[in-house]
């Protein structure tokens, strides 16, 4: 069975990448889609976002990342898909996930959704947070991958920092 784990991934933290990974477990394939064009602001470029995201998943094999743009369950169908898969981390996320799962379904009663609980590790992480942090100077290692933290603070014109 093959699943997609759709988002904006600007950029890509250490709770996505556990999602993605764990996904990667229980499907046969799993294809994470880059969403090229969500309605916020964004620090990396889609290209940017897939190839870090590509580089966070290295060595496993069942797991590919592409962009998309339009509708969650177009792309789902045009990879072959019948499951999309997102992370919960908070009664907010599963807010906003449910409303969408519904009206996902009327789009295309077919494709059905899989959540994974975050990590305990991971709660507190969201992209957007790790932006404001490495923003003002703050030490964003532990919660995104190596190569990340490196292309967040290029993106600042800030040399990497640990334990600021
Ligand atoms: P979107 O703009 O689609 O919400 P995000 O990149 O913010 O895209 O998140 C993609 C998915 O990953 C969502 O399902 C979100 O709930 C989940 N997610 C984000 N951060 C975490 C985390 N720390 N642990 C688990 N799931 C997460």
């Amino acid at each position: 069975m093959t699943a997609v784990y759709p988002g904006s991934f600007d950029p890509v933290t250490l709770g996505h990448v556990d999602i993605a990974k764990r996904a990667s477990a229980l499907f046969d394939k799993v294809i994470v889609g880059v969403y090229a064009t969500p309605s916020k602001s964004l620090l990396f470029d889609a290209e940017e976002r897939i190839s870090l995201f590509a580089k966070s998943l290295e060595g496993l094999p069942n797991v590919e990342v592409r962009g998309f743009e339009g509708l969650v369950v177009r792309f789902a169908r045009e990879a072959g898909a019948n499951v999309i898969v997102r992370g919960l981390r908070s009664g907010s996320d599963f807010e906003y996930e449910f409303d969408m799962a519904f009206m996902n379904r009327k789009l295309a009663p077919d494709i059905d959704l899989v959540t994974f609980m975050t990590s305990q590790d991971y709660m507190f992480l969201s992209s957007s947070l790790i932006k404001e942090v490495a923003k003002l100077g703050g030490d964003i290692t532990g919660m995104v991958p190596p190569h990340v933290n490196e292309a967040v603070q290029a993106k600042f014109g800030l040399p990497v920092t640990e334990n600021s």
